[in-house]
């Protein structure tokens, strides 16, 4: 989920490229699971992740949302996100704990190879700055305390990233404007129906093999519709 705050106060201040080296977990965090409890509605899933979810699970976005993900409204969009379900147990703050839905008794993440963008992160964010994306490491996110240097693009663990990267950052140019749309608008009908064809174009519609084309062309056409 997008925020607006200083950087110093919720990371290291620095921020890295994909080739830089960053304290992370290298050892794949060695059977800890604590970023997938309690995260709320914070893992928003964008086109790239719900084409990944689909596809690797063999099913439709409405299988999804009966059993996986759920949908929210951010800044008057419709988001989904990854689904916590309780667990029964309290956190150490006493507080209800959930976890998502693909974390096995086991700790161990079962959608691993195709899991959300937000997941590959932890603990790293993203900054979308005028000269592409960077990466900062995010305070408070890892639990662990000795953690070993990764190189960012290696802990992403996405082949294609110039092309992941420039569809993220059409699709971030793309909500900020729904979003100010949305903000500015005082016609709720209007404002639904720009959500319904938002869902409906790049969630609930399948993409074909090369999901990077189809979703600039839905991408365009959206542009020039709403
Ligand atoms: S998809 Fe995997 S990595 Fe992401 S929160 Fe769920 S279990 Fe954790
Ligand atoms: S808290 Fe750290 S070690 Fe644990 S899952 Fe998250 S990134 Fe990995």
């Amino acid at each position: 989920m997008e925020r607006t705050v200083d950087l110093l106060e919720i990371s290291d201040g620095k921020i890295y490229t994909l080739n830089d080296m960053v304290k992370v977990c290298a050892d794949h965090c060695n059977g800890c699971s604590a970023c997938c409890h309690g995260r709320g509605d914070t893992i928003t899933l964008d086109p790239w992740d719900v084409n990944q979810l689909k596809k690797g699970l063999g099913m439709s976005f409405e299988q999804l949302l009966a059993s996986a993900i759920t949908l929210g409204v951010v800044n008057g969009l419709i988001r989904p996100s990854m689904t916590m379900a309780e667990t029964g147990l309290t956190d150490e703050t006493g507080e209800p704990d959930s976890k998502c839905t693909f974390l096995s008794e086991q700790g161990r993440c079962q959608i691993h190879s195709f899991r959300p963008g937000l997941c590959r992160l932890f603990p790293l964010g993203r900054v979308y700055e005028e000269q592409g994306i960077g990466y900062i490491l995010l305070k408070g996110e890892c639990v662990r305390e000795n953690r070993t240097k990764e190189k960012v693009r290696k802990w992403i663990g996405i082949s294609d990233m110039g092309t992941y990267e420039k569809f993220l950052i059409a699709w971030h140019d793309f909500v900020k404007k729904m979003e100010e749309a949305a903000c500015q608008e005082v016609d709720a009908n209007l404002i639904k129906q720009m959500n319904m064809y938002v869902l409906q174009k790049f969630y609930v519609e399948d993409f074909g093999e090369n999901f990077y084309e189809e979703f600039s062309a839905r991408l365009e056409t959206a542009k020039i519709l709403l």
